[in-house]
Formats: structure tokens, C-alpha cells, sequence
């Protein structure tokens, strides 16, 4: 049987989000490191998961970051002395208002998730068929300078170019979060043919200025979703973005939120948790080397099952 090696993210302290601003409303942080320790949970239940560190050098996460990130953005994060918590409106996505603060020890945890995924692209170049980097805070709307929704530093571009660098490239970026991924789609843009992105989500979508036209970039598919979908509907589209992707890349980065299943404080669909054994399954039947980064999810009582459900579609069932 397969395996699947689940890479555990080194544990902060202090650094759980404050606030995110949806519209008019400013929502408590739901992302803390409580959902690591449910999605780890999950994971391990299955027999075919293994444990690893995060362990990639602090200079591979600083040559990466310097790779994705502007520098000032950077520098200004770097800066950061305390815990008191920050809003910095020159780093909100381009035409949008800032909509999360940001302090110290949250940057230490992106910083840390950011060597999380690259050391779940290190075992992917290494010959493992599949990691599952289980860190956080998210990264999908963290773009070149700008930092929303909880995310300061892109995961899934940091394993994207962790493993191009590695030779392993192009790859296919596959986002499964309920929310369009804004940042990773300003980073891909940048990274020309080395990374594809298809992106299922639901509209309207609030992150970016409105009235942008999706797909953003050439090579982008942007799956939008009114309501919440069928899951037949759904896991049609998934098979139909992985098969597309396939065809193009050597290796699969799949941004996995769980944001999708009912119950969900930043959601409104209503799948189950079962629903990813089948997208567990689809990944498994690509053939590629599959990389994935956890994005959000927040519904703490169903994220166990959720990870489950994944890795026994990804792995088969016990
Ligand atoms: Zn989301």
C-alpha cells in the first residue's frame, strides 16, 4: 500500500489569528493550532500515514521567501517587535482593504508553515508519491506583497517553486478551498510556465476588486460555484482539473481547504467530510507525485474526519 507522510509543523505559541473583516463584519480568529491537531488526528488514524518534521534549512524558507515575496513586503513583515496585534494598509491586495492584523509570533507560524510545504516538496524530490504539509496559517491569499484571509506567506507557491528548483516542473496547482486564491494566482503569474492553476470555489468572489474577469492569467481555470454544489457536480470538475493537469505537469500541489463542508464558520456549503475520500481517490488515479498544502477549514469538530476521509480515498480504504 502507499504512504502517505504527513508533515508536522513546528509548534509556536501566542500566534493564533484575531480578527478577520468580512464586508462589514469583523469575525473572531478562527485559525489557531487547535485545527492542527485535529487535522493531525485525522491523518494518523489511517495506517499508511507517517509522521515527519518540517525540517527544511532556514535558508532554503529564506531563499524561497525571497523567490515569491517583494522584499519590502518582507522587510516590513521582518520589522514587526511585538504582539501587539497590526493592520498595515499598504500591504492589503491591490484595490481591497485590509481585512486581517498581523503581529510577531504570526509571522514566526507563517514563516514555520512556509517550511512546512517546502519540506513536503523536499520529500516529494526526494521519492515519496505523497506529503501532506499540515500547516497553517493558510497561504493561498498571500500574494507578492499583499497578505488577506489569514494568509502572510504562500504555501503552495513555496512547495510549487521548492520543487521546480528541484526539477521537478511544471506543476499543477489544484485549489480545493471554498475561496479563490487570489495570492497563489499573483505569484503563478510571475512563475511563467513553470506552474498551472485550476481553482474550484464558490461566488461571488469578495477577494479581488470587483468586476475582475476570471480566469486571471492565461492557463488559469477558475471553476465558480453560485451556491453550494451538487457533490457529483463538484467531484466532476475535480476529476476534470486534475485530468486537464495531468496531461501538462509532473507533480500535483493541491491547496486543500476543508471549508467546504457544512458547519463551517467562514463557509456556506454544505458537503461532508466524505466527500474527500473521493477527492483522495481522484488525486491517487493522476498517477503523479501529489504534494498537498492545507488551506483552511475551520469547522475544529469536523476537521479529523475530513483528513481521514482524504487519506483513505488517497491511500485506500482499511
Ligand atoms: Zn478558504
Amino acid at each position: 500500500m502507499s504512504e502517505l507522510l504527513m508533515v508536522e509543523q513546528r509548534q509556536g505559541s501566542g500566534d493564533a489569528a484575531f480578527w478577520v473583516r468580512e464586508g462589514e463584519r469583523l469575525i473572531e480568529g478562527q485559525d489557531s493550532n487547535l485545527r492542527l491537531v485535529e487535522l493531525r488526528a485525522g491523518l494518523v488514524r489511517h495506517s499508511g500515514v507517517r509522521p515527519v518534521e518540517a525540517d527544511a534549512a532556514d535558508e532554503e524558507v529564506q531563499r524561497t521567501l525571497e523567490a515569491l515575496h517583494e522584499a519590502e513586503y518582507l522587510r516590513a513583515l521582518a520589522e514587526l517587535s511585538s504582539e501587539e496585534p497590526v493592520v498595515m494598509p499598504d500591504f492589503a491586495p491591490p484595490g481591497l482593504d485590509p481585512d486581517i492584523p498581523v503581529n510577531k509570533a504570526l509571522v514566526a507560524a507563517a514563516r514555520e508553515g512556509i517550511r512546512t510545504s517546502i519540506t513536503a516538496a523536499e520529500r516529494v524530490l526526494e521519492g515519496a508519491r505523497f506529503t501532506y504539509a499540515v500547516c497553517r496559517p493558510p497561504g493561498h491569499h498571500a500574494g507578492p506583497a499583499f497578505h488577506a484571509g489569514y494568509c502572510y506567506l504562500n504555501n503552495a507557491a513555496a512547495a510549487v517553486r521548492r520543487l521546480s528548483d528541484g526539477g521537478v516542473k511544471p506543476v499543477g496547482i489544484v485549489d480545493l478551498d471554498l475561496h479563490y486564491p487570489n495570492g497563489t494566482s499573483a505569484l503563478v503569474e510571475r512563475m511563467g510556465s513553470i506552474a498551472a492553476l485550476h481553482s474550484l470555489h464558490a461566488a461571488p468572489v469578495t477577494n479581488l476588486p470587483p468586476g475582475t474577469p476570471l480566469p486571471r492569467i492565461a492557463g488559469e481555470r477558475a471553476v465558480a460555484f453560485a451556491e453550494s454544489p451538487d457533490e457529483d457536480v463538484y467531484l466532476e470538475e475535480v476529476a476534470h482539473s486534475i485530468h486537464e493537469l495531468s496531461e501538462i505537469a509532473r507533480a500535483l500541489v493541491v491547496s486543500l481547504g476543508y471549508d467546504t463542508v457544512a458547519g463551517d464558520p467562514h463557509g456556506g456549503w454544505s458537503f461532508r467530510p466524505e466527500i474527500f475520500t473521493e477527492v483522495g481517490r481522484l488525486l491517487a488515479r493522476s498517477g503523479l507525485p501529489v504534494c498537498v498544502i492545507q488551506e483552511g477549514g475551520y469547522a475544529l469538530d469536523e476537521l479529523a474526519a475530513c483528513s481521514h476521509a482524504f487519506a483513505t480515498g488517497l491511500l485506500g480504504g482499511e
